[in-house]
């Protein structure tokens, strides 16, 4: 178990994390999702060891990351930002030296490397120079660092980021291959992303919680209702006639011509409500999926109070 308790972190007078806590328990994968300079990379830097933090503690399976650095460090796999490879050294040469590093008893050294190049699917290039591969490649061989021990934990630092959408596809599928192996904590701005992965997410913003939950939670929040947007042209129709649509559970009226409707997902009525609109005559200008719950909790919470400013004149 991972246990981050009120962590706070300045640099100089700014203020980077300010009192963050949160648990993560076995096996689970999650998310620290937040925009740029919300403080995921400070976190995960304290997390590991490789930053101390202004105040707070950080327990890894019980053991105290400051106080017993180096027992607390072997249980964890690190990808920073920016993958902390060799360029002018060969794939599996390099996970030798880390292997080494991580003090692999000499006889396991082969057996490790072999799993962490079998995992990350880099047998093919295992005699290739670091500095001639592809960045998606690279980030692979961060990742095999990272799992070259085979720790309990790995910790990610925007492991996808930079990557071209098929590499962000093949890398989501390498962490998914290493759920249940391992704990996972991952950082991310991307809101797909964590729900493409992970358990549950930690939304982090200015350097605070805002918000923590499980994406099962969310999805089903998401699933059991949708949100749809209808906009028309001409004023009359009615919170009645739309109500009897086989389907919609509530309408709100904004205006003559705006309309909220909730449905529900296992039925498809926006046909449905399409064909009421030109039955009326009222003409459809719009009609839309409002954002998931995730990303609406997200936006709200992290660029809200931006967009408020943003429309002052
Ligand atoms: P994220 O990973 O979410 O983008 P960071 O943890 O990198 O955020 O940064 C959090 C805040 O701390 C930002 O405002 C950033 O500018 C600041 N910061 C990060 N590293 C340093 C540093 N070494 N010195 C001063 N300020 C820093």
């Amino acid at each position: 178990m991972i246990e981050v308790s009120q962590i706070s972190k300045k640099y100089g007078d700014r203020i980077a994390l300010d009192s963050i806590s949160f648990k993560v328990e076995p096996g689970e994968v999650v998310g620290l999702l937040g925009p740029n300079g919300a403080g995921k990379s400070t976190t995960m830097k304290i997390i590991t060891g490789f930053m101390s933090p202004s105040s707070g503690r950080v327990q890894i399976g019980g053991i105290d990351i400051f106080d017993q650095p180096l027992e607390a460090k072997r249980k964890i796999g690190y990808l920073p930002e920016i993958p902390p490879v060799y360029l002018d050294m060969h794939v599996e040469d390099y996970l030798y030296f880390v292997a080494q590093l991580k003090l692999i008893p000499k006889k396991e050294l082969a057996s490790h490397v072999q799993r962490a190049l079998v995992k990350t699917q880099l047998e093919n290039v295992r005699h290739r120079l670091i500095g001639n591969l592809s960045k998606g490649f690279r980030q692979r061989v961060g990742l095999a660092q990272a799992i070259v021990s085979n720790p309990e934990i790995l910790i990610l630092d925007e492991p996808t980021v930079g990557l071209d959408p098929k590499q962000v596809a093949e890398m989501r599928d390498l962490i998914r291959e290493l759920k249940g192996k391992h704990t996972i904590i991952l950082s991310t701005h991307i809101l797909s992303e964590v729900e493409a992965v992970c358990d549950r997410v930690v939304i982090i913003h200015q350097g605070r919680i805002v918000a923590q939950d499980k994406i099962a939670n969310i999805q089903a929040l998401k699933k059991s209702n949708l949100q749809i947007n209808l906009k028309v042209r001409n004023a009359g129709l009615t919170l009645d006639g739309l109500q009897k649509i086989r389907g919609v559970v509530q309408v709100q009226m904004l205006s003559p011509l705006f309309f909220q409707l909730t449905i529900e997902s296992d039925q498809n009525c926006t046909d449905l409500i399409a064909e009421h609109v030109l039955k009326q005559k009222a003409g459809i200008v719009e009609i839309s999926a409002v954002e998931s719950q995730l990303e609406q909790m997200f936006l709200n919470l992290t660029y809200g109070q931006k967009k408020d400013n943003e429309v002052q004149p």
